[in-house]
């Protein structure tokens, strides 16, 4: 699961709000990723359940009550990942010991220090996702255009992705086909369609008809079956929705 790995470093470099995997409040964990990642630090490794910090884990022995297994942290399978943590399985009968959070930099930093090859090849990525984090923020605060075209009549808006010439994907507000935003797209990330709809609705009340997140699904929603609900109630009180069921998209497009 790359992609899941990839967005949790993202979560990671941000530290802002993250929506955790159900098991993490099963377990009756924090709310937030950075509470999570205190939390599993601040926990004895051998207070089994609980979670390890990914790095220390290798060294530590765990137990496996099943059939009596005794070994490193090393040798522990993945029982399940999800874009937060990584769960570990006894590699003797499969059965799920602990689990943890992805290291942020300064852990992934500190296992390289230390010499763990499996940091020391992460950090290069860690620190490029970490400079285009950066850039998709900074992307993300120019204001959406409000252009005199747009001052009567009906408006009709689609998001979507455009890839410009080195490769890098693009979020693209237009409204009546003029470009009215962009930013740089971030995966798994339904953020900006809720904060673009938002000045939309304010700006142009009933004539904003419809806010079409169809064309940029792929990205805002990634593997997360549950974005897609959630961006269908974000437009449900427009006059058209999504305004994909009577034909606008293929005008707006
Ligand atoms: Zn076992």
């Amino acid at each position: 699961m790359p992609l899941a790995i990839a967005s949790a470093l993202v979560v990671h470099l941000t530290g802002h709000r993250v929506r955790l995997p159900r098991t993490f409040e099963a377990w009756g964990l924090a709310s937030t990723q950075a509470e999570a990642a205190s939390y599993v630090i601040r926990r004895d490794p051998g207070e089994y359940p609980m979670g390890v910090p990914y790095y220390e884990r290798k060294t530590h022995t765990f137990t496996c009550d099943k059939w009596s297994w005794t070994g490193l942290g090393s040798e522990l399978g993945i029982y399940e990942m999800y874009s937060e943590i990584v769960e570990w399985a006894c590699p003797n009968c499969g059965e799920k010991l602990t689990f943890s959070a992805f290291p942020n930099r300064e852990e992934t930093q500190a296992a390289a220090d230390a010499g763990d090859q499996q940091a020391i090849d992460e950090l290069p990525g860690f620190d490029s996702r970490g400079r285009r984090w950066r850039r998709v923020l900074e992307t993300r605060e120019s204001d959406v255009a409000a252009p005199a075209e747009l001052d009567h009549g009906d408006v009709r808006c689609v998001l979507s992705t455009v890839k410009d010439e080195e490769g890098e994907t693009w979020l693209t507000l237009t409204a009546n086909r003029l470009e009215i935003h962009r930013e740089l797209a971030a995966w798994e990330d339904t953020e900006p369609a809720h904060r673009m709809l938002a000045p939309l609705h304010q700006r142009y009340g009933e004539r904003l008809r419809s806010f079409n997140w169809e064309p940029a699904l792929q990205y805002l929603a990634g593997d997360r079956l549950s974005y897609v609900s959630e961006l269908d109630k974000l437009v449900a009180s427009l006059p058209e929705g999504a305004g994909t069921s009577s034909g606008n998209e293929r005008r707006d497009d």
